[in-house]
C-alpha cells in the first residue's frame, strides 16, 4: 500500500500535532487513542514509513512488536486488568481508518462494553495525560 506522509500519525511523529506520549524508542513510539474504546486504550506505531504491516521493514516490525508488548503489560499492570486486547487493522476493506501501521492495545476487564473496534468519543485531555502517564509509570 502506497504512503502518505501527511497521515494523522506521521504528524504526531513529527511533532506537528500534540499526542500523549507513553514510550518511545529509536524505532517505536506509544501513545494514547483519542477515541479510547476502554480506559487505557493506547496505539503503538514504528518511526518508518508504512501505512499497513504487509509493506512494513522487518526490522521495524520486530521493534514495534517488543514496544507493542511492553505496552501491553504495562497497560495490563496499571489498570489492573485481567486481559489485554492486542490488534492492528489492514487496508480500508479490513477497516483501517489511519493509513500508518499501528497496534490498538487496550486493556479489558472481562466485563464492560462487548468489544467494539473503534471509539465513537474524543476522551478529554486530561484524562489522556493521566492515563499515559499511568501506563509509562507501570513500563518496567
Ligand atoms: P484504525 O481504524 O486505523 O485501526 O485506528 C485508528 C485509530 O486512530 C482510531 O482508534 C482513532 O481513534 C485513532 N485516532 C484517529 N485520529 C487520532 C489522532 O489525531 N490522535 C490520536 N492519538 N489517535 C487518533
Amino acid at each position: 500500500m502506497s504512503y502518505d506522509d501527511n497521515n494523522i500519525f506521521a504528524k504526531i511523529l513529527r511533532g506537528e500535532i500534540p499526542a500523549h506520549k507513553i514510550y518511545e524508542d529509536a524505532r517505536s513510539f506509544a501513545f494514547m487513542d483519542i477515541m479510547p474504546i476502554a480506559e487505557g486504550h493506547s496505539l503503538v506505531i514504528p518511526k518508518c514509513p508504512a501505512a499497513d504491516l504487509l509493506s512494513l521493514d522487518a526490522d521495524y516490525a520486530a521493534a514495534t512488536i517488543q514496544t507493542v508488548q511492553k505496552i501491553a503489560r504495562a497497560a495490563k499492570r496499571a489498570f489492573d486488568a485481567p486481559g489485554v486486547f492486542v490488534g492492528q487493522l489492514n487496508g480500508e476493506a479490513a477497516g483501517q481508518t489511519v493509513f500508518h501501521i499501528h497496534f490498538h492495545v487496550i486493556p479489558r476487564d472481562g466485563k464492560s462494553a462487548p468489544f467494539a473496534f473503534h471509539g465513537r468519543k474524543e476522551a478529554a485531555s486530561e484524562i489522556l495525560s493521566a492515563h499515559a502517564a499511568k501506563i509509562a509509570a507501570a513500563l518496567e
